[in-house]
């Protein structure tokens, strides 16, 4: 779930018509065909819209029988569901050696071999584990251009306790690993080495200092059950304070659409059937992450950890496997172009 907002408004948003559609093989496979022509359909849409909807209160959904308070607090490390992952559980979270590093910021390996040599890349696990112990901390308002709000937020999670920011830090771990093995260098904005955070305006730092090639956010969702698939969120163009999207507006968006494509044919998932009518992007500009970076930036949603069938998916570590390996070729494809 993307900070503390209400899913963004669109055509086709949830508000008007919530119509769950189930995409079986057979459409997976049309959708992949499709996904692309509609989604630059659906930029052009977005771009003429420049991102629908402000922002409301972060949306963390009480488990069932449970306090809004007693959800926020639930315990990171109760992933009742999770399946034991085949094939690989991801590698230790031992921060990656980059060969060259000057102030804690990667440098491009100069020794790197690869399509991706020379290439930096940071990758956001969005929220943290351990973000529920630090309530204070992280409801701190904080200033992303346009407006305030807070630090960060504890995330979502599924109805069996497997915590979104578990999973962002699993998907991101194996992603790291599978850049670096095309010789990128990777940076992981948080690693489970800090009591809570970043806050969003850090993680948006972290990439700008970091001059990254490209910058992606991971995340899943909490919405209602029923709806189903991932979503690429792009950056509006937003002016206001420190923010300044109109450099990274359009790489971005190119980043998103071949991630967005390469995810659909590395899972078999299919766009969100809530938000960005089918074309699996949504631009929005209410994100500190997003307006805050002067690099090309993304956020991914990889699905709705609050319905049963995504949950079954995002809880297995081979789904979680082939949706780092979506990213990485979305980010490989956008890289070299
Ligand atoms: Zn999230």
């Amino acid at each position: 779930m993307s900070y503390d907002s209400q899913p963004p408004t669109s055509p086709s948003s949830p508000s008007s018509s919530p119509s769950p559609r189930r995409f079986g093989r057979g459409n997976v496979t049309v959708a992949v065909a499709a996904l692309v022509p509609t989604a630059l359909a659906g930029w052009l849409a977005w771009q003429a819209m420049s991102g629908p909807g402000d922002s409301d209160p972060p949306k963390v959904v009480p488990l069932p029988g449970q306090s809004q308070a007693q959800s926020q607090s639930r315990s990171a490390s109760s992933p009742a569901d999770a399946k034991p992952s085949a094939p690989t559980t991801p590698p230790a979270a031992t921060a990656s050696p980059s060969k060259t590093q000057e102030q804690g910021k990667p440098v491009a390996n100069p020794t790197a071999t690869g399509p991706l040599a020379g290439k930096v890349v940071v990758v956001d696990p969005g929220h943290n584990p351990g973000n529920f112990r630090h309530t204070r901390e992280i409801s701190r308002l904080v200033d992303v251009g346009t407006h305030r709000k807070e630090c960060d937020t504890t995330g979502t999670s599924t109805n069996g306790g497997y915590t979104e920011a578990s999973f962002t830090l699993d998907v991101s771990r194996r992603l790291r690993t599978l850049l670096e093995q095309q010789g990128a260098t990777v940076k992981l904005v948080q690693n489970e080495d800090r009591p809570y955070g970043p806050c969003v305006d850090e993680r948006a730092r972290i990439g700008n200092e970091a001059k990254a090639d490209a910058v992606v956010s991971v995340h899943a969702d909490g919405s209602a059950v029923g709806n189903r698939g991932f979503h690429v969120i792009l950056p509006a163009l937003v002016k206001g304070g420190a923010a300044d999207t109109s450099k990274i507006v359009g790489p971005s968006r190119d980043l998103g659409t071949r991630l967005a494509g390469k995810f659909v044919q590395a899972t078999g998932s299919a766009p969100s059937n809530y938000v960005g009518g089918g074309t699996g992007l949504v631009v929005r500009k209410d994100l500190g992450g997003l307006n805050l970076s002067t690099v090309p930036k993304v956020f991914i949603e990889c699905g709705n950890m609050r319905d049963p069938k995504d949950a079954a998916l995002l809880t297995d570590g081979s789904w979680r496997q082939k949706a780092a390996q979506g990213i990485a070729d979305g980010i490989g494809s956008y890289l070299n172009g």
